[in-house]
């Protein structure tokens, strides 16, 4: 396993993977610990949860350098996740137990209630993308309801994957709470299969999704997935077109357009396209793309030179088909995965840039003649994770959200963010289930009926 530099292709270290007997051996370690972390109060693992954010926030500067090493992150927005991180540790200390309360429910029992019971250890599969964010928004409440958990982390970020892992320690949790396997993809179907992983969540793309689902499928473990997504965002004749062009190239570009929640397709009526296209032509060629560490770059490298040639690849096949290019779609000639910022307009189904996922800086613009048509063409897609709709009629975005938007997650006048606080998820290809909130520490959970008469 290689952490490779992806502003310079250079490799910054290599790592071992583990042996299945090692797997094997800090599994059973992380199943033996958790009979004794799951009768842990609320109160002692709120504290070291609390000593978790603390670590954070005082490690912040090393962790936003090791991210902008191994996947090219820009450092502000490093700093950011890194925040982000501790706030969600902070949030599931403070509520945890609140969530978890017994619910009284009345019968013709003299006593009968709900409560949540943790179910054992739970393997996380995770994506470079937020290699800190991912992974804490799964961990925080899965370690507060009284699970134990393993991270198999992205083969890129090896380096990110032992530095939380060692966070979990520094901040006083027991050994074995929480182990990171430096792992492939080919050995996840044994560590799902294995007795003592009760469950699985996977944040990744589709593909991934299906195959661990499938093993744990057959397994009758329960998974949550979080996959991809092809967020449209949708713009009316009366929305306020430079706050909207402003956001939407916003929510393209960060992380340099590699987010399941990006801004993937802008979907503009006629009356405005002309307009709009304008303001956010400027807004996108605004972006300085370079080397993540410089102060003044907005945007860095993606995280690998393949994933920048397969969204290369998916540019020239939809201009092939078609589409138009306004600004950016060639590689540039410097070293590094650097992809320009990039409009593509004329979109049309069966090109890439109207059907997949494009996961990188790259926007596809689409004309429609009304909103019935764009909300038509918005769920015109496999994914549904995130939506957006800009509008000065505040009363009609929420209800096209509300009742009319095939997504889990939408904003009417804003670009769609995760929150600790609101669940977060997809339906369709996009995945199933929920993080976050007080519905994602649900998840692991059993939901024990007890009746006493
Ligand atoms: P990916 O290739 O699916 O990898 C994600 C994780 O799954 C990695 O740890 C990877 O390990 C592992 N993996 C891949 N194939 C697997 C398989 N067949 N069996 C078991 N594990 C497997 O995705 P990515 O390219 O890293 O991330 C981008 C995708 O993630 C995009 O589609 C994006 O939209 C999605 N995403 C979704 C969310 C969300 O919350 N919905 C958040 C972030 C990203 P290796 O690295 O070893 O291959």
């Amino acid at each position: 396993m290689k952490s490779i530099n992806p502003a310079t292709g250079k490799t910054i270290k290599t790592y071992k993977t583990y042996s299945e007997k090692g797997v094997k051996k800090i599994i059973n370690s992380v199943d033996k610990t958790w009979h004794h972390w799951r009768s842990t109060s609320f109160m002692y693992r709120s504290q070291l949860m609390q000593n978790l954010s603390g670590l954070l926030k005082s490690k912040k500067v090393e962790l936003a350098q090791l991210m902008a090493l191994e996947m090219g992150k820009v450092k502000k927005e490093g700093f950011a996740e890194v925040e982000k991180c501790a706030w969600v540790c902070d949030y599931y200390a403070q509520n945890a137990e609140l969530f978890l309360e017994n619910e009284t429910i009345p019968t013709e029992a003299f006593r009968s209630f709900v409560t949540y019971q943790p179910i054992g250890t739970v393997l996380a599969v995770m994506p470079w993308n937020f290699p800190f964010w991912q992974v804490f928004r799964f961990a925080a409440p899965t370690l507060m309801a009284g699970n134990t958990a393993v991270l198999k982390h992205a083969s890129n970020v090896p380096g990110c994957a032992l530095a939380i892992e060692e966070l979990f320690r520094e901040a006083g949790f027991p050994e074995n709470v929480f182990r990171t396997l430096l792992i492939g993809s080919n050995q996840v179907g044994n560590v799902i299969k294995h007795a003592a992983v009760k469950a699985v969540s996977l944040t990744g793309s589709t593909p991934a999704g299906k195959s661990v689902a499938s093993i744990a499928g057959s397994e009758l473990k329960k998974c949550v997935l979080e996959l991809g997504g092809s967020d449209p965002y949708v713009i009316l004749k009366d929305a306020n077109l430079e706050d909207a062009a402003f956001k939407c190239s916003a929510a393209r570009l960060l992380n340099a357009g590699q987010s399941c929640i990006a801004a993937k397709r802008f979907i503009v009526v006629n009356e405005v396209y002309s307009e709009f296209l304008e303001y956010f032509t400027c807004e996108m060629n605004k972006a300085n793309f370079g080397d993540p560490f410089d102060e003044e770059t907005t945007m860095g490298p993606m995280a690998r030179v393949d994933l920048r040639d397969e969204l290369h690849r998916q540019v020239l096949d939809s201009i092939k088909k078609g589409a138009e290019v306004i600004l950016g779609g060639e590689i540039p000639l410097k070293k590094g995965a650097f992809y320009p910022p990039t409009i593509l307009e004329n979109i049309k189904p069966g090109m890439p840039a109207y059907d997949e996922e494009l996961f990188g800086p790259v926007a596809s613009v689409i004309r429609v003649d009304d909103a019935k048509e764009a909300i038509k063409v918005a769920n015109d897609t496999e994914f549904g994770l995130g939506a957006a709709i800009f509008t000065g009629d505040l009363k009609r975005g929420e209800n096209l959200m509300e009742i009319q938007m095939d997504a889990g997650c939408c904003f009417v006048n804003d670009f769609v963010k995760s929150d600790p606080r609101l669940p977060f998820g997809g339906i369709k290809e996009s995945g199933y289930g929920r993080e976050l909130a007080s519905h994602g520490i649900k998840e692991f959970m059993n939901v024990k009926t007890v009746v006493v008469n």
